[in-house]
């Protein structure tokens, strides 16, 4: 029996997906090379934005196709679901599961789906504590919370992963300690918000405490996390996303500045450069107070390199506004930008706001921020030609040509006959182009 998993959206739901594989293997699934050759197709879907739902409707005609040629074939819908999103496609589909549920996933897939009771698809065991099958040797993604409780009046997030929960932090470093000791050599932290991270910390209770089962049970947040993972033995690098400016400490800065493991890349996703439509997006902060912030993350961190996440179009967002937005591209000068055109998502806040931005006004105002950005990573990439700098080598091109990511989240491109897959090495860059560099091996 073969599985399959297609995976939409964020680092989460590939994450998600790792998750999903280690489950699918324990009840004796192989993976299958092909969807043609599966006997199960798992749809790891994103209700984020309209594009992603789309296309699950797009896959699901194909499957009946693949239903008519191969009886048996069965198909699971899950991941970060909207309601609607959900009735709307669960005939579609031979089961749609939670992915919180993930435990049970087992004992629903040995039966007949239409015996299974609304109470046994309950959750009660925490599916981040399944040990996932990482798809990489060398990079790993590394859940230490989910949900998110900021309610930005466009976001589907907190309806669909619910309230912020962090991960307990021993079991987080626990995981780390695993993955450094099997050779990995980038750790990914993800949640919609680490700032906000506050998990338990109770590494080894003191005998005594034990034997009276009285344990003082303590809490840290997302800096003082850093620091413990950053004092994790090995060579690694230490990456996070994402990060809410609103959160964003000074004691966040320092530790950044302070953890020598802790890469010199930050998304802080801005969403917009006008307060007013930033007001109706519910984000919590001015856009001075967003600019005061890169300079204070600047001042203590040089060479960071900043991206983030921008929606075009919001309901009600003028050509004035949008040029506001424009102008904190122009004087950031970010070094990779997120830019979504806004689509109205059931159930959010937004939604009930008229869509006035016309898609093809939409499409202009990406463009325009996508021109700016190339123009600005240009200059900025421009900056590393002659220097020597250690990369992690992260994909072969071609047989002698590899890519690999400087610590500022780079791509450097570079000739090598050896495999160097997942390894650090040296390199000069020798050109800069606007997504990426060029380099020669030392
Ligand atoms: N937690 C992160 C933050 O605070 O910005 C972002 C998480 S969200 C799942 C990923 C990105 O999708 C957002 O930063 C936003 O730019 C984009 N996004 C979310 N809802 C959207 C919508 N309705 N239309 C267009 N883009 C959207
Ligand atoms: Fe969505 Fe806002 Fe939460 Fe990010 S912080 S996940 S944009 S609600």
């Amino acid at each position: 029996m073969q599985y399959r998993i297609i995976t939409f959206g964020c680092q989460m739901n590939k994450s998600d997906s790792e998750r999903i594989a280690t489950v699918l293997e324990k009840i004796g699934y192989k993976p299958a090379p092909a969807i043609n050759g599966a006997d199960l197709i798992v749809v790891n879907m994103c209700s984020v934005r309209q594009s992603a739902v789309d296309r699950v409707y797009g896959l699901v005609s194909k499957f009946q196709k693949i239903k008519n040629k191969k009886s048996g074939l069965k198909t699971i819908l899950t991941g970060c679901l909207l309601r609607k999103d959900k009735k709307k496609l669960a005939n579609r589909f031979d089961l749609v599961l939670d992915i919180a549920n993930l435990p049970k996933w087992p004992k629903i897939l040995d039966v007949n789906s239409a015996v299974i009771s609304g109470r046994e698809l309950l959750n009660t065991e925490d599916y981040l504590k399944i040990q996932p099958k990482y798809s990489s040797n060398f990079s790993a993604l590394v859940p230490i919370m989910t949900g998110c409780n900021n309610f930005c009046t466009y976001c589907v997030v907190p309806y669909t992963r619910g309230r912020e929960i962090s991960r307990p932090a021993e079991e987080i470093i626990c995981e780390i300690k695993k993955l450094i000791k099997r050779g990995h050599k980038e750790i990914w932290l993800l949640g919609q918000n680490v700032n906000s991270y506050k998990g338990r910390f109770n590494p080894v209770a003191k005998k005594r405490d034990r034997l009276n089962k009285r344990q003082d049970i303590k809490f840290i947040n997302f800096p003082q996390l850093l620091r413990k993972i950053n004092d994790v033995p090995g060579n690694f690098w230490i990456r996070f996303t994402s990060s809410h400016p609103k959160d964003f400490s000074d004691e966040l800065i320092n530790a950044m500045a302070n953890c020598e493991k802790v890469t010199e890349y930050l998304n802080l996703p801005a969403q917009s450069g006008d307060n007013e439509i930033l007001k109706k997006m519910n984000r919590s902060y001015t856009v001075a107070q967003y600019k005061n912030l890169v300079k204070k993350i600047r001042k203590k961190i040089p060479n960071i390199s900043l991206s983030t996440d921008i929606i075009v179009g919001f309901p009600g967002e003028t050509k004035k506004q949008f040029e506001n937005t424009v102008n904190l591209f122009k004087e950031i000068k970010f070094d990779m930008a997120y830019i979504a055109k806004y689509s109205p998502r059931p159930g959010t806040a937004a939604a009930k706001m008229e869509d006035t931005v016309p898609q093809k006004e939409k499409d202009r105002r990406e463009k325009v921020l996508t021109e700016i950005l190339k123009e600005n990573t240009l200059e900025n990439n421009k900056k590393y030609i002659g220097k020597e700098i250690e990369i992690l080598v992260e994909n072969q091109k071609s047989p002698n040509s590899w890519l690999g990511k400087t610590r500022t989240h780079k791509n450097v491109l570079f000739e090598s006959k050896k495999n160097l897959l997942g390894k650090f090495i040296r390199v000069k860059i020798t050109d800069a182009h606007p997504w990426g560099l060029k380099g020669k091996i030392l």
